[in-house]
């Protein structure tokens, strides 16, 4: 059987949803599907996970919301009219929802309720069988799936009958409601398609596959036939978005391949994701920018044990994990995420630091980006330099090269304000 996911574009109003019901009426393997919340129906419109956590937000800090939920009330009122789906049990549960979010219920609760208003209208519209994330799924604090979601899950599910589960949250150890971070409808698939051995995870979104770069940038990226478990995951590492990186983990020793298809295209064939790729040579790139880089120095820092170590537990207590790190005799540079620390928060850390460790010299800058390189085995070392001579071509600074920590990627750092140049440069390069 095949476990579909179709995401909030399309499920954004009744049009997009009659497409879902012709695929899944196209092939009687897919029998059990995974909706996300309705997303933008143009580019001015908003996600109703955002409106949800827009009204938390409010409700919370006091203010009058009132249009806010009817905003989404009748996004999903309009879903259920057009679609012929019975709508006094609708307004009932918006009435009820609206009464737990007001009484304090919280944020992932909030944000849930996209994922189990669009579920329910879906398998009423389907005809088929709504099981309700939170009697299934529970989710670690950790955010790590809970294996008590395994059995849950094959004890609920009967072959031969037709499901379909809402995404993005389950429920904690405690039983409380909780979503995975944004995204997570791809791994409430990736779950699914685990618990039953499915022997094909479908993830429906709006383009015909993974770009070999992100086509909002480079407009003709063309789109990459076979990827592997690892290239994703390192691509959405760097900041490519077509699905999400913790939603391989559930399925990776499972080996179930991912096709990656687009609803409003279904005759197209999309992207494979598979445990090892057959497709030789480089299959992406990506930048990720929104990055400061912590760089400091002391003489003979790695002679003394532990220090790095100390320095790491240090950032921690700053609020502060790095996410790529290079290191030299005398000195480490590690990029983190700008949104982690403030300025006055990265001053306080590096008197810290300055003073605590004996250092010669440290400073954070603010304004910086990495391009990923990912590929095969046997292209990284060729990428990475064709990708570097390309950038100075264009005058483009590079900053630094992080090659060898990963077999199938390099990582090359920039200025962010150099990001699109520099990723329009390297495909050229590398793809054109
Ligand atoms: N609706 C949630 C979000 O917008 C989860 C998902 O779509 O996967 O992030």
């Amino acid at each position: 059987m095949v476990v579909c996911k179709f995401g909030g574009s399309s499920v954004a109003d009744a049009g997009q949803i009659r497409k879902v019901k012709s695929i899944l009426e196209s092939d009687e393997r897919r029998s059990v599907v995974v909706v996300s919340a309705p997303g933008k129906r143009n580019k001015e419109d908003d996600k109703i996970t955002d409106l949800l956590y827009r009204y938390n937000d409010m409700v919370r800090s006091g203010q009058s919301c009132r249009p806010v939920f009817n905003v989404i009330a009748k996004r999903f009122s309009e879903i259920a009219h057009a679609l012929g789906v019975e709508e006094k049990e609708l307004a009932e549960k918006l009435d009820d929802i609206r009464y737990q979010i007001d009484a304090g219920r919280g944020a992932d609760y909030t944000a849930s309720r996209g994922e189990y208003l669009s579920a329910y209208i879906i398998s009423m519209f389907l005809g088929w069988e709504f099981i309700d994330a939170a009697d299934v799924i529970v989710i670690n604090s950790d955010s790590t799936v809970n294996d008590e979601t395994y059995a849950r899950l094959s004890k609920r599910l009967e072959s031969g009958k037709r499901y379909v589960i809402p995404g993005f949250y389950g429920v904690s150890e405690q039983g409380v409601v909780k979503t995975f971070t944004r995204g997570g409808s791809d791994i409430t698939g990736a779950i699914v398609a685990r618990a039953l051995s499915a022997e094909l995870y479908e993830n429906w979104t709006d383009v015909s596959g993974v770009a070999a770069a992100d086509p909002r940038i480079v407009e003709d990226a063309a789109s990459v036939p076979e990827l592997s478990y690892d290239e994703v995951r390192e691509l959405s590492d760097v900041g490519a978005s077509v699905f999400h990186e913790e939603a391989i983990a559930p399925i990776y020793h499972l080996g179930i391949p991912i096709n990656i298809r687009n609803t409003n295209r279904p005759e197209d064939a999309g992207t494979m994701i598979v445990p090892q790729a057959k497709r030789g040579g480089l299959a992406g790139i990506s930048v990720k920018g929104g990055l400061s880089r912590l760089s400091l120095r002391r003489l003979m820092l790695f002679k003394r044990s532990g220090m790095r170590h100390a320095l790491l537990t240090m950032l921690h207590i700053f609020g502060i994990r790095p996410c790529y790190s290079l290191f030299g005799i005398d000195s480490i540079v590690w990029y983190f995420d700008s949104r982690m620390a403030s300025e006055s928060v990265c001053h306080s850390m590096c008197e810290r630091l300055k003073g605590e460790f004996a250092l010669d010299e440290i400073s954070v800058d603010s304004g910086y980006a990495v391009m990923g390189i990912v590929g095969s085995r046997d292209s990284i070392a060729k990428g990475c330099m064709d990708a570097v001579a390309a950038l100075s071509r264009e005058g483009i600074d590079v900053v630094s090269v992080n090659l060898g920590s990963s077999e199938i990627s390099a990582l090359i750092g920039i200025h962010e304000k150099d990001a699109k140049a520099a990723l329009k440069a390297a495909y050229a390069s590398l793809f054109d």
